[in-house]
């Protein structure tokens, strides 16, 4: 990043940084706004609950964190239960769901004594949140802190990513009748610290890199680091053994994906930038490429009503339900609903599992 003279927000600080080099790619103007470090929208806030910005399964509802649990304590089995094992969470929040897995690995003592939590998080703000939640839970050496996969000791993993890929930036492309372009952001002209959508002149690197798949594929928008993650995935399992779940928003439509969310309401993706959380929607089936190109076993994806569902979510609920006053009652049925229901996350949310080729059969999963 560039040296700047004391800029006084993100939008000035991007101002200067085009006027400088041109106008950004839509990767570089998604990695600054979200991960700059002194104006990203993660590093200065914590975004998640009802009184922050968005809202997620772990924050819904306690049947999430212990169902994936419950997988995770079967994967673990079914990879003869290796000692230890690291249970990556790439980007996990305030902490919620690895303090659900935890509870419910009570009911298997050999795996709470195995696992030992990996949490891969950039913000500092959110690492504090789930130091403070999980160090009164698991005993040491149980938690560590990281900031890239690769940093994880070798041995068998198992990986979970809720709404992790989506946060990881694109770039996006236009076929014109030129042929291929870039979308940029720059300057709006003669507004300040306002910005738009302009096109490459000609080439650039990401096109250039990207050629071949957008002209098979017809892509116009690639992830080049979900791509690097979901192969570094692929190869760490092969490697160790162990199995990851990927869970994330798609679209149906082929347009672009990027958008903006601020006080749980829709924003302009260009307005006010690190102020908005900013996500685009996964495309599974290249991860499930590249996971396979690397030698390992994918499954799904699937939506993660079915998927959940199929771990039993009712059945846990209905455990639940038995001990629940009405108030209680009545969350536990609306979290399972929102989780699971075709028209709230069940088809938007989709599941896809990544596994050594030990475990050709996984849980919530039709055998490949
Ligand atoms: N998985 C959590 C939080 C999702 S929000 C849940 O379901 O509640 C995205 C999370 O990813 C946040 O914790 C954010 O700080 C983290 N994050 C985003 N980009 C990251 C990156 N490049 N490296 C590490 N963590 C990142």
């Amino acid at each position: 990043m560039i040296e700047c003279h004391r800029p006084l927000s993100l939008a000035c600080y991007l101002r200067r940084l085009i006027e400088a080099n041109g106008p950004l790619t839509v990767a570089r103007y998604m990695n600054e706004a979200l991960n700059n470090p002194r104006f990203g929208y993660y590093t200065t806030r914590d975004p998640l609950g009802s009184t922050g910005d968005f809202t997620t399964a772990p924050e819904i509802s306690q049947l999430f964190g212990e169902l994936l649990g419950a997988w995770c304590i079967d994967c673990w089995k079914r990879l003869g239960a290796p000692v230890p094992v690291f249970l990556v969470e790439l980007g996990p929040g305030r902490g919620t769901l690895l303090a659900d897995v935890w509870r419910t690995a009570a009911i298997s003592p050999d795996f709470r004594a195995a696992v030992r939590f990996c949490l891969v998080e950039a913000s500092p703000i959110l690492r504090a949140k789930q130091q403070q939640l999980l160090s009164g839970l698991c005993p040491p050496p149980v938690l560590s802190w990281f900031s890239r996969l690769a940093d994880i000791p070798d041995g068998a993993i198992l990986l979970i990513a809720n709404e992790f890929f989506d946060a990881l930036p694109v770039h996006q492309f236009v076929a014109s009748s030129d042929g291929w372009r870039e979308r940029l952001v720059d300057c709006e002209p003669g507004q300040t610290d306002t910005f738009r959508y302009v096109l490459s002149a000609g080439q650039t690197p990401a096109l250039a890199l990207m050629e071949d798949m957008n002209k098979s594929a017809n892509l116009n928008e690639v992830c080049p680091a979900g791509l690097s993650l979901a192969y570094d995935i692929g190869k760490r399992v092969m490697s160790f053994g162990g199995a990851a779940l990927i869970i994330d928003f798609i679209t149906r439509s082929s347009s672009f994906t990027l958008q903006a969310v601020c006080g749980h309401s829709r924003h302009d993706p260009l307005v006010n930038p690190g102020t908005a959380d900013l996500a685009c929607a996964v495309n599974f089936s290249v991860l499930s490429k590249v996971a396979r190109t690397a030698g390992a076993i994918s499954h799904g994806p699937q939506g993660q009503g079915a998927f959940l569902e199929s771990l039993g979510i009712v059945l846990r609920a209905n455990t639940l339900l038995q001990s629940a006053n009405t108030e209680q009652a009545r969350m536990i049925d609306a979290g399972r609903r929102r989780l699971t229901d075709p028209d709230s996350m069940g088809e938007l949310f989709q599941v896809m599992a990544i596994t050594s080729g030990d475990l050709v059969a996984v849980p919530g999963f039709d055998s490949p």
